[in-house]
């Protein structure tokens, strides 16, 4: 059995939610938060910060059907949607509340039904279908991501104790993508903004406190690969207690292009 003291993955039962939207709110002009709720969220559990649950948008009216009658026929067959994945930012079991926050950042079955959403349409959800707990067992944390992990990261931050401190890069478009980051640990985030500033630079730049340290990050996929070998090679972190995820993808014509 794993120790609360260690990192450990707990698996939960998947189950579809179709949620109704209840609030719009732009949190600035890229990042907008949306609010479902609905019945289906009894149960829901999220315990890890960087969670994700997929999100579904189907594109078709045969898609949007199987959806509405999963009874149709087994969830592995048949039309299926279109599937991204969003960290779950905010629950309250109370109100019965789930907010997720969309990066706008232009065309995709996600971005696109943000950037149109309005209170009182539908989304069905699934997920999330593990987490991974990162315990309260460091001194520090080395937070990097971009727009998209301002969500896992906040929520990180949210949960970390006083007498913990965080060191945070956050790329971001530009300076008004900037949110507040509530937390009780001592924290100290820098705002990189992208094509101004270098992020492998700044994670070059950081100074690596005395202590047990967790690095995590989460950017475009091959970003993050390089953020990683920075962090292993360049900073001498520990591979156990890094984690770097790949949260989106450049498509290659445009890597090209970069
Ligand atoms: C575990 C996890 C949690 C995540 N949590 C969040 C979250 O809370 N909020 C959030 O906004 N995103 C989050 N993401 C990222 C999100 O899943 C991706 O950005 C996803 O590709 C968006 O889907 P889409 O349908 O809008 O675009 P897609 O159809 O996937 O892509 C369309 C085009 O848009 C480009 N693109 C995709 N995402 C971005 C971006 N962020 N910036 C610039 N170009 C982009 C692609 O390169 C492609 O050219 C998370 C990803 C993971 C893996």
């Amino acid at each position: 059995m794993n120790s609360p003291q260690s990192i450990h993955r707990v698996m939960h039962e998947i189950k579809r939610r179709k949620l109704e939207v209840l609030r719009v709110t732009d949190l600035t002009p890229l990042m907008r938060r949306v609010t479902l709720h609905g019945e289906d969220l009894a149960g829901f559990i999220s315990l890890g910060t960087d969670d994700h649950v997929k999100l579904l948008f189907p594109r078709t009216p045969e898609e949007q059907a199987a959806l509405d009658n999963p009874g149709l026929g087994r969830d592995s067959e048949g039309p299926r949607p279109a599937m991204r994945d969003y960290t779950p930012r905010r629950f309250d079991a109370h109100s019965n509340e789930l907010d997720i926050d969309f990066v706008l950042h232009g065309d995709g079955p996600a971005a696109s039904w943000a950037a149109q959403v309005e209170p009182g349409q539908w989304l069905y959800i699934a997920g999330p279908r593990g987490s991974l707990v990162v315990p309260d067992m460091f001194d520090s944390y080395l937070l990097i991501g971009d727009e998209t992990a301002i969500p896992a990261i906040a929520r990180r931050l949210e949960e970390l104790p006083a007498g913990r401190s965080a060191r945070v890069l956050i790329e971001v478009a530009s300076l008004q993508e900037q949110q507040p980051l509530a937390s009780q640990a001592q924290v100290e985030v820098s705002w990189v903004v992208r094509g101004e500033q270098d992020l492998l630079d700044a994670i070059r730049n950081v100074q690596v406190p005395a202590g047990k340290l967790y690095a995590w990050v989460a950017t475009e996929a091959a970003l993050s690969r390089k953020a990683r070998r920075v962090l292993l090679d360049e900073l001498g972190l520990d591979d156990e207690f890094v984690k770097a995820a790949g949260y989106w993808r450049l498509d290659e014509s445009e890597a090209e292009a970069h």
